[in-house]
């Protein structure tokens, strides 16, 4: 796309986007004058959308009239409430729909599947991650780690910038696998970075840890969603994600799994188990002894938490109307006007830290703009929704969903007159 640096042109472009009515699906956050600010964090908590009310009052209308009855006789039976994620999610993350599950939540799953996934000996015990990966991936691998008895500090390779000063060398990463091809356990990463907004070549990477016969697994929470995924084709080992960013479930929704299908029979693996990864035939005969589901399934522990889960599945269903392909094509483009009005109109000012071709990305921008916290103060002040990262990163995301051409010519608008 040919872009042009007129309001205009974000006009017009707006009016042939083909997802132009799927904005109006969602309730857009108002200021105290009833004016829409311009929402750039659902890289952080994606909007309402406006029937996600409905999904939820049904599930409480249900409770209401039928109490424990509606276990069997909702109008969506709570006892098989999961099943309804298999066919979105796997469409979303690139599987069969036997390898996808929502559970838990983020931090939650990845304990889980490291717990069957990171199987360390006393020659092969290491994780490689990322230095600049999301805390709460620092400390659950710092206990894993901790756990089976060993040092964090030998024990765990970090790999590329501890900040944001620069991006990850993926070639770099490769040749750190070969390098320590013979103590890796495990490669753990995000599919793209929370801070810089870098997508991963999970591909390659995968290619390159199935050389060596090391284990990888994604922490999908800014990759679901947002880019394309083919988790199963590429081979992953695993990978778990969050629900509250770009699908839009809600605050603190119910997460998601991915366990591949060369695993699917691996009861040999310990696991931590409850009752819902139990045979789901016999799962209501109250045996003791435990015997998993073939899958990701016999990796869930609890029955299902309705209220949230109906939230994501309204979201969900937004998706499959949508489909993946036209969202990321959208999302292309869209980010792309952003990386070009920037380059246009604030080129000294701001730098994007981001890679700038499409493949290397998904709709997040981070931005390090000269003035830092005053500048993003001032963009909060008037009526924009980013967010900020010490030491001096901006963060903000175009969501194709409800994100338009003009809400991001505005922006820039308003940047380069506060910057
Ligand atoms: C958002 C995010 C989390 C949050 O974890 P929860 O368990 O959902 O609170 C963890 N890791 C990454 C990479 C994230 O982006």
């Amino acid at each position: 796309m040919n872009f042009e640096n007129t309001l205009s042109f974000a006009n017009i472009v707006d009016h042939k986007d083909p997802l132009r009515h799927v904005r109006d699906e969602f309730y857009i956050p108002k200021n105290e004058h009833g004016d829409e600010l311009l929402y750039f964090t659902g890289n952080s908590l994606g909007l309402q959308p406006k029937k996600t009310k409905d999904y939820i009052l049904q599930e409480l209308e249900d409770w209401k009239n039928l109490g424990s009855k509606g276990h069997v006789s909702a109008k969506r039976p709570w006892m098989k409430y999961h099943h309804h994620f298999k066919k979105p999610l796997s469409q979303i993350v690139g599987a069969h729909e036997s390898e996808v599950v929502s559970m838990n939540s983020l931090t939650t799953n990845l304990h889980l599947l490291m717990i069957s996934f990171y199987r360390p000996t006393s020659s092969r015990y290491k994780i490689l991650m990322l230095n600049n990966a999301f805390p709460s991936d620092h400390y659950a691998i710092e206990s894993q780690v901790k756990y089976h008895g060993f040092d964090p500090k030998d024990a765990i390779i970090g790999m590329g910038p501890m900040s944001t000063e620069s991006l990850l060398d993926e070639n770099e990463l490769l040749q750190q696998i070969e390098l320590n091809k013979d103590c890796l356990a495990l490669v753990l990463i995000e599919g793209v970075s929370y801070l810089t907004g870098q997508a991963f070549d999970i591909k390659t990477l995968a290619q390159q840890c199935q050389k060596y016969d090391i284990t990888l697994g994604v922490d999908g929470a800014h990759a679901v969603g947002n880019i394309e995924l083919a988790l199963h084709d590429w081979g992953v080992d695993f990978a778990a994600w969050c629900s509250y960013k770009y699908l839009n479930g809600s605050p603190g929704c119910v997460g998601g799994a991915f366990v591949h299908q060369k695993h699917s029979k691996r009861f040999d693996l310990p696991r931590l188990s409850g009752w819902w990864g139990h045979n789901e035939a016999r799962r209501f005969l109250m045996e003791s002894t435990f015997d998993p589901m073939e899958g990701v399934d016999g990796w869930q522990l609890s029955n299902v938490p309705v209220l949230t889960s109906a939230a994501l599945l309204s979201s969900l269903s937004i998706f499959e109307t949508v489909g993946m392909k036209s969202l990321i094509e959208k999302s292309h483009h869209l980010t792309g006007f952003l990386t070009f009005l920037l380059q246009e109109n604030c080129k000294d000012t701001v730098k994007i830290i981001t890679p700038l071709e499409e493949s290397k990305r998904g709709c997040q921008l981070s931005l390090e703009v000269k003035g830092g916290k005053s500048v993003f103060e001032k963009l909060i002040q008037s009526g924009v929704v980013c967010d900020w990262r010490e030491p001096s990163v901006i963060r903000l995301a175009p969501v194709p969903l409800y994100n338009t051409f003009t809400d991001v010519y505005q922006f820039v608008q308003m940047l380069s007159e506060v910057a």
